[in-house]
């Protein structure tokens, strides 16, 4: 099968990922083997391929927002039967039995692993899933529009709780990219008014073109002051920017695994009257099947771009650069 590998990880324009041939993955105990139809485009995938994310496998096969379908089971594999669609994600283990997973917080368990970083993910035709970490999808959303749910999605939707936005309340987006963009049209759903702050023309146009109510640079002030705000730009020296357009009592999420430095706050000015900022890692399977259950209900659909599989790095560029707005989606077809 043809499979990309991380090689070295650096800079996304000095192409650090090659594509190879090599057998496809034998499912392992409890696994999944699946066909690959679709596979999203991350901004984590930049981060794995450039460094931004120590390297936890060495060469490995980025891609966790993978739509497929079942083409083989390993020992004790159960729940899927070979042909069923299935959707591979982001956390693909966790122990089960720390303090956090016995909580309901597996998304905070220290022994968690991960698609596309751990294990071999999506940038390729075929790759292995836990059987207990696989999703069943929603029959009523094709491929291509699915594949960014399942992390996009899912992690817009988990930061979206995060923020506490009060119901039919004023909600910011800093950055209008693949997660952003499915958040809002959660939020728009459930009665809120969007404010997007992002840099981008066609990123705004999006944004009002799905209901928000403005869309402005993301160093322009809000046309009014938000409950809640949720950061999706990697960029740290939007955290007081958006501190600083919260009501009195608001919340600022960082939705991203990574970000830049936050430059210093000043009490007064960015934090006082009871502004909060909260951080968002990762999901729990709880969030994610409550997302694709609130996808298909309000027909929530990814705005993508298509490339090819052997176009991936030139999709990681594109993204880096802000070249679509929405998100990328590979397809093996
Ligand atoms: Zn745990
Ligand atoms: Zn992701």
């Amino acid at each position: 099968m043809r499979a990309w590998e991380v090689v070295e990880p650096g800079p996304i324009e000095d192409g650090p990922l090659r594509l190879v041939e090599r057998p496809a993955p034998e499912p392992g105990p409890g696994e999944l083997l699946v066909r690959v139809r679709a596979c999203g485009v991350c901004r984590t995938d930049l981060h794995v391929a450039e460094g931004d994310l120590p390297v936890r496998k060495p060469r490995v096969t980025p891609g966790h927002e993978v739509v497929g379908e079942v083409a083989g089971l390993g020992p004790g594999a159960a729940g899927f039967a070979e042909g069923d669609r299935v959707g591979v994600a982001w956390l693909r283990h966790t122990d089960g039995t720390c303090r956090y997973c016995r909580r309901g917080a597996e998304n905070l368990c220290p022994a968690s692993r991960y698609t596309g970083w751990d294990a071999d993910g999506g940038y390729a035709e075929y790759t292995t899933v836990p059987a207990a970490f696989a999703y069943r999808l929603p029959a009523e959303i094709g491929d291509v529009a699915l594949a960014p749910l399942l992390c996009a999605g899912i992690i817009g939707h988990h930061a979206l709780r995060r923020a506490s936005l009060p119901p039919g309340g004023r909600l910011g987006l800093y950055g209008f990219g693949g997660s952003a963009h499915l958040c809002a049209q959660v939020a728009l759903a459930e009665g809120a008014t969007v404010h997007v702050l992002t840099r981008g023309d066609a990123a705004r146009e999006l944004a009002l073109s799905l209901g928000a109510a403005s869309a402005r640079d993301a160093y322009d002030a809000p046309p009014e002051p938000l409950d809640a705000a949720i950061l999706f730009a990697p960029a740290g020296e939007l955290v007081p920017v958006a501190l600083q357009a919260l009501d009195r009592g608001g919340v600022l999420a960082v939705a991203g695994i990574h970000l830049s430095d936050v430059p210093p706050l000043n009490y007064e000015r960015d934090l006082f009257y009871e502004r909060e900022l909260r951080t968002v890692t990762s999901n729990t399977r709880e969030d994610g099947r409550e997302f694709l259950a609130l996808a298909a209900r309000h027909d929530v659909r990814a705005t993508t771009r298509t490339y090819p599989l052997e176009s991936a790095q030139e999709a990681l560029q594109d993204l880096k650069a802000g070249r679509f707005p929405g998100a990328a989606v590979l397809t093996t077809d």
